[in-house]
């Protein structure tokens, strides 16, 4: 070794030449030996400190291991998870919260068109079995009809369609037992003509939780459940939002709803209106701008015949023109139609 470096030496002789000092010489010799020796004699340490497998399987080490990063981990999602629910929370009994009656003074008008979100795609069915709409939302014997009514077995069970909070579970005189769930998107669902209660007020409900049984009280003709979709007290024709076959689906996931989806007498309950659907605001506010049509009344006409031709009801052109059923008509008569 030593010979190494007077070799080192030997070639920078004529350098080396005017250090003549040999101490220093040594000095440096040795400083160098040191560090070689030192970083021989560290590697091989690194080398198994690095790779060592006593050190990482050590079974107690990784238990210890193991149970810290759980705990770390279990504290971050309690942490996530309250964080989570904290901005989730919306407080739907905090305002008009009326657990006696069905329906609330609201003490305010609906602004329309009235902006609905969903957080879901589909909704959970109220019924296990098909759903047959026996009748639909509109006028029905002179009387408007303000939801659709689904055929039913006596003892079948309903379930509540989204998450919410019932606010009703109790006797009305035309709806018999009924329950009504508020939601967090601010509609609430009426399910009506039920035989047996399976929830109580202020119960939180999730999509699918039973609500109780089908039947026939209040004043059902045959067993069935006659549901309403409200939006502060006024009743949207629910076909308009949801489709009521086997997917479940709900029609998109933001809904404008126009004054005309929730006025009953521009709907026949013996048929399904044309559900063309408003997902956007540029959409409904194209359609709020359309000006309304016109028709002028001929020789021979009634309001049955106008009507029928222009895809409407009595009831919808006497509404829109402030006029009774039997009302004369003139012939040049502008009648407008919705
Ligand atoms: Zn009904």
């Amino acid at each position: 070794m030593f010979c190494a470096f007077n070799r080192f030496f030997y070639y920078f002789r004529p350098l080396i030449f005017f250090i003549k000092i040999n101490a220093l010489r040594e000095l440096i010799c040795n400083f160098m030996k040191t560090l070689f020796s030192l970083l021989v004699f560290c590697i091989p340490f690194i080398i198994i400190g690095q790779n060592s497998p006593s050190v990482n399987s050590d079974p107690k080490l990784l238990n210890l291991i193991e149970e810290y990063s759980t705990i770390v981990n279990e504290d971050d999602n309690n942490i996530f998870s309250a964080a989570t629910k904290k901005e989730n929370v919306v407080d739907i009994t905090a305002e008009f919260w009326d657990t006696d009656h069905v329906k609330i003074d609201y003490n305010q008008d609906v602004q329309f068109p009235i902006n609905i979100q969903f957080k879901d795609s589909a909704y959970a069915s109220p019924i296990s079995r098909n759903k047959v709409v026996t009748s639909r939302y509109g006028w029905r014997k002179g009387r408007p009809h303000k939801g659709i009514d689904i055929d039913l077995i006596t003892g079948d069970s309903l379930f509540a369609m989204f998450d919410g909070v019932v606010r009703i579970a109790d006797y009305s005189s035309g709806h018999g037992r009924t329950v009504v769930v508020r939601h967090f998107n601010g509609l609430e669902t009426l399910y009506a003509h039920l035989s047996r209660y399976g929830v109580k007020e202020n119960d939180t409900v999730f999509a699918g939780s039973y609500l109780g049984k089908g039947g026939t009280s209040g004043n059902a003709r045959g067993s069935h459940l006659h549901l309403e979709m409200n939006y502060k007290g006024v009743a949207v024709n629910p076909e308009y939002l949801l489709n009521f076959n086997d997917e479940n689906k709900i029609r998109s996931q933001e809904i404008w709803i126009t004054k005309a989806w929730t006025r009953p007498e521009l709907h026949n309950s013996k048929r399904q209106s044309k559900l063309e659907l408003f997902s956007t605001e540029e959409e409904v506010i194209a359609d709020l701008n359309k000006p309304a049509r016109m028709y002028i009344v001929k020789k021979g006409d009634t309001l049955s015949r106008i009507s029928s031709r222009n895809n409407t009801t009595i009831a919808a052109i006497c509404s829109s023109n402030n006029m009774r059923r039997n009302s004369t008509l003139r012939i040049g008569q502008k009648l407008i139609i919705e």
